[in-house]
């Protein structure tokens, strides 16, 4: 395997790019925001009375360190011994909580008078209306209009939460609508605070996420070797703009031993009908980053779909985009009836409903280590308790009959 040297990996030669990849691409109305942010994140992230900070919140309100779970009877049924990140068990049900709560600590200290957020599945919709509940900063939640039909029970949380939720009606309405939304609102009110929640957007998004996320890939690395007393052998998340994924993935990126596999939203497959943005896309400036993107025949960003509303979008993160280049991630596209099959299948024989997206990391774990007899760890990033009202297995069901 072709793997890059670990200095061109790991060192940020220019701030906010990974290789060719990242940057900030915006329109000059929002350098001074971004640079406001940038200071704030590089001042705080190595601050001890931050850190203790977040640490405490994460310890007593989200509940971790989430347990590593060993999978006895899916591993049985795989041929490999699987242990699962039990990111469903925080508190709100997903990892996007991590990063919420360490970005409401950064727009406390930067005095910001309101929080604003965009939200694909609801999920950072309600991470982010909790955290602004908890320290009582005013929250607007900018979700596309078919994800709000969708994902009917997140936006009844958010609401309760005391969130304004804000129906994006341009494009596909779904995720990348609502970002373009919320961008547009964060030009216009300075002083607010854009809680953005996956590892996308411009500098120094992809870096603060990657670093709220990263409690998950350190707790994994030390449970691992406490259970079973070395490394694994690979290890998998689901990727939609590639949080949860970094999150993993950071405790390991240094082992060159441990294979990387990321589980894209594969949809149905052809363009527009997939999410697979690293398998299906090309380089390319969107939504503010340098980075893969979907693109349609006359090379403009598409849209995305994917059965998973948390991983229909159409961009990525550009370090996963980097990691894929330099061959030390690999990623494939899990098909919408891969996915609903693994849903079920954890449901069944471990008694975890998965969120969909995070079945998509199940789904390609399940299949390539097959009789593998290796040791490894998946990434559930989320409850699926959303997902029961939808009756994904019907669903299926009745369209292949
Ligand atoms: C939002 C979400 C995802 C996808 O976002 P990433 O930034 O790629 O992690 C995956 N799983 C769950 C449960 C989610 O809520």
């Amino acid at each position: 395997m072709d793997v890059r040297p670990l200095t061109e990996l790991y060192t940020d030669i220019r701030p906010g790019y990974y290789g060719e990849y990242g940057g900030a691409y915006v329109p000059p109305a929002l350098n001074e925001n971004l640079a406001r942010l940038a200071e704030a994140f590089f001042r705080y992230k190595d601050d001890k009375e931050f850190q203790d900070e977040f640490i405490h919140y994460l310890k007593k309100y989200v509940g971790r360190p989430s347990p590593l779970y060993f999978a006895a009877n899916l591993s049985r049924k795989v041929g490999s011994r699987i242990y699962l990140k039990r990111e469903d068990l925080n508190h709100t049900g997903a990892h996007k909580i991590n990063n919420t709560i360490g970005q409401v600590l950064l727009a406390r200290r930067m005095g910001a008078k309101e929080i604003i957020a965009e939200t694909g599945a609801g999920q950072h919709g309600v991470a982010t209306a909790t955290a602004a509940a908890l320290f009582g900063i005013p929250c607007k939640v900018f979700m596309g209009a078919v994800d709000i039909e969708r994902q009917s029970a997140n936006v009844s949380r958010m609401k309760l939460l005391n969130a304004e939720v804000i129906p994006a009606t341009s494009g596909t309405q779904t995720l990348a609508d609502a970002v373009n939304e919320a961008l547009g609102y964060f030009i216009e009110h300075p002083d607010s605070f854009y809680m953005l929640g996956s590892q996308v957007g411009p500098h120094p998004y992809p870096n603060l996420v990657g670093y709220f996320q990263s409690v998950i890939g350190q707790e994994a690395r030390n449970q691992i070797f406490e259970a079973e007393g070395r490394l694994p052998d690979s290890i998998f998340a689901c990727v939609g703009g590639g949080s949860n994924a970094i999150g993993l993935f950071q405790g390991f990126l240094r082992d060159n031993s441990v294979q990387i596999f990321g589980a894209e939203g594969g949809g149905e497959g052809e363009v527009p009908r997939t999410a697979a943005t690293l398998s299906k896309g090309k380089a390319g400036v969107f939504q503010g980053t340098y980075s893969y993107c979907l693109m349609n025949e006359k090379d403009e960003p598409s849209t995305s779909y994917s059965i998973a509303a948390g991983l229909d979008y159409p961009g990525i993160s550009p370090q996963h985009a980097f990691l894929k280049d330099s061959h030390r991630a690999t990623y494939y596209p899990v098909s919408d009836q891969e996915a609903v099959d693994a849903y079920i299948t954890l449901s069944r024989m471990e008694g975890i409903i998965p969120a969909i997206e995070s079945a998509h990391a199940i789904a390609l774990a399940m299949k390539l280590l097959k009789d593998k007899n290796q040791l490894a760890i998946v990434n559930l990033s989320g409850r699926g308790d959303k997902d029961v009202e939808r009756k994904l297995e019907n669903f299926i069901y009745k369209k292949f009959v």
